[in-house]
């Protein structure tokens, strides 16, 4: 069967006609596969969903019981037939839950990674590499600048910052979903065993990994009302970046902010964001890691979803394999 008949890009997402179904759609739909959790791929409204357990429950958490009409279950591996095409999800390493889909029929197998990333990381299964025709990967970071460091030397940079500056609050800026795990189980992994204070958006989502059996050591609430400014004096305060500029930030002791983002690799982002502490933390690949996974796999074809997509086509075709940009619209690459 022809790839492009199989799955194609569609105005709501990417399409497979003969099973009915998209992935990760943009729009609501009748039938959708979901990737991971993530806001831009995981959106409320749509009739059916089909996705791992931990990703329905943190769309459940996010959007509330309704965010579906009914939902299906995938365990990682299981083969699941919709309308004759054969479906079975793989992990990605991204977040919790996070997963590539595997999609086939006669005899063609395309598998769409969604957003994922090689290194480790005790907050997620681990990415599985799955042999296939087709390749669709992201390239948020698809540009050779790109290489993100080891997270641990990062949390080198933030221990340092705390020993020059023990009386200020570091407030550490990560992702709500994903990457905030991701930063406290670093800390603890290596050796911070203190209190951590986290912004009452992170509160359900951290809860719900220590549910899953993740690790996060003791987590408080970064309110201030019942407490002295000085109790935050030398903490760290994880909470998304955005809430670093109005007045919940400036309530604590002479913050530092810093920001856990593979943007921080970019000085310019770090300086506009008024980022002081830029730790480069990224739960996608870097441009070593995309182009191992396709050497790895070596699939007929690679087709690129988002990010920039220009250098990893070309980089394919003098590999030989064939490559082309999908230009999907919707999905975010600021997330990170
Ligand atoms: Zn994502």
């Amino acid at each position: 069967m022809r790839p492009d008949a199989l799955l194609y890009p569609a105005p709501e997402g990417l399409y497979c006609p003969e099973g009915g179904f998209y992935v990760d759609p943009v729009r609501p739909v009748e039938r959708a596969l979901i990737t991971h959790g993530h806001f831009d791929h995981a959106r409320p409204g749509h009739a059916n969903v089909l996705a791992t357990r931990q990703t329905l429950d943190i769309m459940q958490i996010r959007y509330g019981d309704g965010f579906c009409a009914s939902q299906q279950a995938a365990a990682f591996g299981e083969e699941v037939l919709i309308n004759g095409v054969k479906v079975s999800f793989h992990p990605a390493g991204h977040v919790l839950g996070s997963a590539q889909i595997a999609i086939e029929k006669n005899g063609t197998r395309i598998v769409v990674s969604g957003d994922y990333k090689r290194r480790a990381d005790p907050t997620c299964a681990a990415y599985v590499p799955v042999p296939c025709d087709v390749f669709i990967t992201e390239a948020t970071f698809g540009l050779p600048v790109f290489h993100h460091p080891d997270p641990v030397d990062e949390m080198g940079k933030l221990y340092a910052s705390l020993r020059q500056f023990p009386e200020r609050t570091h407030l550490i800026g990560a992702y709500a979903l994903g990457k905030a795990q991701r930063v406290i189980r670093l800390l603890r992994d290596t050796g911070y065993d203190q209190p951590i204070y986290i912004h009452g958006a992170m509160e359900r989502l951290c809860d719900y990994y220590m549910e899953q059996g993740i690790e996060l050591g003791e987590l408080c609430p970064a309110t201030i009302e019942s407490r002295d400014k000085s109790a935050f004096k030398g903490a760290i305060v994880v909470g998304p970046s955005s809430a670093f500029a109005d007045r919940w930030a400036r309530r604590f002791n002479e913050p530092l902010p810093a920001f856990a983002s593979g943007w921080m690799m970019v000085r310019q982002r770090a300086k506009q964001q008024g980022v002081e502490l830029p730790l480069v933390i990224s739960d996608h690949c870097d441009w070593p890691e995309l182009t191992e996974t396709i050497s790895d796999l070596r699939p007929e074809e690679v087709w690129v979803t988002h990010g920039r997509e220009e250098a990893l086509v070309r980089w394919c075709q003098l590999q030989g394999i064939k490559a082309r940009p999908l230009h999907l619209v919707g999905y975010e690459d600021e997330a990170d």
